[in-house]
């Protein structure tokens, strides 16, 4: 029996077969999930068993992407977490934001 394609579904015939990351491809399913470039066994690059080619496989550039400003906001929020964690409030500081604090004074004046 032959086996399906990984990408397409349909049986390939051994004449077309790509026997690559423990799948089975047609030789023309075998492309590059960025760019459909047309690869091969020799210039394909696997990653999570899917085939691409040598300029979109994903490697480092995943960590340039994921810098987005909110990235680097939540990274900054969580490092200030650690520091009051490392430096925790002494007795009887109160830990409240100034916004707060002036609506409290704010609210004793009435
Ligand atoms: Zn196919
Ligand atoms: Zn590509």
């Amino acid at each position: 029996m032959n086996p399906q394609c990984a990408r397409c579904g349909k049986v390939v015939y051994p004449t077309e077969k790509v026997n690559c990351l423990d799948k089975y491809w047609h030789k023309g399913c075998f492309h590059c999930e960025v760019c459909k470039m047309a690869l091969n066994m020799n210039n394909y690059k696997g990653y999570e068993k899917k085939p691409y080619c040598n300029a979109h496989y994903p490697k480092q550039s995943f960590t340039t992407v994921a810098d987005t400003p909110e990235n680097l906001r939540l990274k900054q929020q969580s490092e200030l977490q650690s520091l009051i964690n490392i430096n925790p409030l002494k007795p009887g500081q109160l830990p409240t934001p100034p916004r707060i604090t002036f609506l409290l004074f704010d609210f004793m004046q009435h």
